[in-house]
């Protein structure tokens, strides 16, 4: 068997055409949907990530301002400034690049973020309607692999998953979203012993933990679903993700690429909370 691609580049593509179209709508109603970024700090990573994202922001018609404070910003300052885009009305969304700063205390910042205005998902609030099954913002890299299956027509209810990776941005949200839409959920860490005995049961295998070739042909079984979340640059300077694409490629039905499958839906899923959460302030129907 060789696995049919699932292209996140290209439903991405399709989204933000229709999120143009509604951000048209908004701007009748006389509303700009705005997203502020926070980056604290140098980091080249995030600085990428940053660009990314505003770059998608302009492509959807949405407004964005962009926050760069150095890194050796005080924990107060990046209070404060949270607190004036909390009270800025022409802000529907907050986003505060992670990692932070050692000496800033990323909960503190997380929590100062209006549970209204938090696109990214990571407050506390959000996390609890989450678990609740009634989330506000879902966090946008799990939410973009839900609606990646969705839109493949890969069923969910009933299936056994299997979520390689346990953090609270994508492993921890990402199985309870599976969970949500009646799945058996099984989440795999560092200290799982014998991760193939639980990856071979897997008719759904998400992976992410941010190590290239984790995933090999013969922990998937055949036939599966592969969504591969992890980005990682090899010495080479090549992008890969945790699974080993080649000899999964033969045991999968499905399988997204690294890049160009869960990335672009991860950016994409942030200018759909932004929408989303002006589409509320503007009192238009919300999707
Ligand atoms: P993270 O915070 O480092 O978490 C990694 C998780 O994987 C942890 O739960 C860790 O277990 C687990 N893990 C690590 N090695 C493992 C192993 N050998 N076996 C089983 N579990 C293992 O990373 P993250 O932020 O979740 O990101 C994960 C990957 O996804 C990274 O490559 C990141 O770049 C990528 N990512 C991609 C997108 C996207 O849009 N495509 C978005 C976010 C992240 P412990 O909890 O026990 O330490």
């Amino acid at each position: 068997m060789t696995a049919q691609l699932i292209n996140g580049l290209a439903l991405a593509h399709r989204l933000r055409a229709t999120m143009r179209e509604r951000a048209e709508k908004l701007s009748q109603a006389g509303y700009r949907a705005g997203l502020a970024v926070v980056l604290v700090g140098d980091d080249p990573a995030s600085a990428v990530y940053v660009r990314n994202k505003l770059r998608a922001c302009e492509e959807c018609g949405v407004g964005s301002q962009s926050y760069i404070l150095p890194g050796y910003a005080t924990e107060g300052e990046v209070l404060d400034l949270i607190d004036r885009l909390n009270a800025d009305d022409s802000v529907h969304g907050i986003l505060v690049q992670l990692p932070l700063p050692p000496h800033i205390n990323v909960r503190r910042v997380i929590e100062s973020i209006d549970v209204c205005k938090d696109v990214d998902g990571f407050h506390l609030y959000n996390v609890g309607a989450l678990v609740l099954g009634q989330s506000v913002f879902p966090p946008c890299t799990p939410y973009g692999v839900q609606l990646l299956l969705e839109t493949t027509g890969i069923e969910v209810a009933g299936k056994n998953a299997v979520v390689v990776g346990a953090s609270n941005i994508v492993g921890k949200p990402m199985a309870l979203m599976l969970l949500q839409k009646e799945a058996t959920v099984s989440i795999c860490h560092v200290r799982t012993r014998d991760l193939a005995q639980f990856t071979i049961l897997a008719d759904i295998l998400i992976v992410a933990a941010g190590k290239p070739g984790l995933i090999t042909g013969p922990m998937v079984k055949q036939g599966a679903v592969v969504i591969d979340v992890g980005i990682n640059r090899l010495p080479n300077g090549n992008i890969v993700g945790d699974v080993d694409f080649e000899s999964v490629r033969e045991r999968a039905a499905w399988l997204t690429p690294v890049p160009g499958g869960v990335g672009p839906m991860t950016v994409t899923m942030l200018i759909e909370n932004t929408l989303r959460s002006a589409e509320r302030v503007a009192g238009l129907a919300v999707t």
